[in-house]
Order: C-alpha cells, then sequence, then structure tokens
C-alpha cells in the first residue's frame, strides 16, 4: 500500500486516507490561450512508468493539498511538499537523480 508523510502535519498516511489529485505542475491555460494550448491543459496528461508527481489531499486528516514525487512502478517516495512550491524541492530532485541517473526531469 501507498503511505506518504503529509508536509503539514507530518502523519503517515495510508493511500485510503488520501485523496489522488493527480499531475502535478500543470502549467494553466485560460481565456486568451491558444486552443492548442487550452486542450493540452485540459485534456493531456502524463502517466510515466517512473517517476510522477502528483497531487494528493491529506482527505481524512488535516484536509490539505501537497505534492509527491513517487515512482510508478515500485511505489518508492522520494519526497511529498507543500502544495504552494512552483517546483520539486532541490534535496527531493537530488534524491531521484542518485537513485534514478537517467531520469530526464519532471518537466
Ligand atoms: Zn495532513
Amino acid at each position: 500500500m501507498l503511505t506518504l508523510e503529509c508536509p503539514y502535519c507530518g502523519v503517515k498516511a495510508e493511500e485510503t486516507e488520501l485523496t489522488p489529485g493527480y499531475e502535478a505542475h500543470l502549467k494553466r491555460f485560460g481565456p486568451g490561450s491558444s486552443d492548442d494550448d487550452f486542450e493540452s491543459y485540459m485534456f493531456a496528461r502524463k502517466n510515466p512508468k517512473g517517476v510522477h508527481f502528483e497531487r494528493w489531499r491529506h482527505a481524512y486528516g488535516c484536509g490539505k493539498w501537497f505534492l509527491a514525487a513517487r515512482c510508478t512502478v515500485t511505489l518508492e517516495v522520494f519526497g511529498t511538499y507543500p502544495a504552494q512550491l512552483g517546483e520539486p524541492p532541490a534535496d527531493i530532485i537530488a534524491k531521484i537523480t542518485a537513485k534514478r541517473p537517467g531520469w530526464e526531469g519532471y518537466k
């Protein structure tokens, strides 16, 4: 079972205590954007086999949204961090690149 540590309250929550929010770090496009940009924002999502950045909500805890970096194959969690951060913290990126030398980044 997937277990993620909530960066706000510090609880190690099991997957059943969390609500998935799908892909993290989406670049949003709204009114005035091109049709292609808006379409990709609305419908195109990554589905990597490997490292993925996701949004999660501690639904049965503090209720806050946070982000997690984890491997979709092994369920290894590289870290969690507040949803307000625009990009993953350097320590999480370093942890991923140390364990996955060929990893190409989160963008
Ligand atoms: Zn929490």
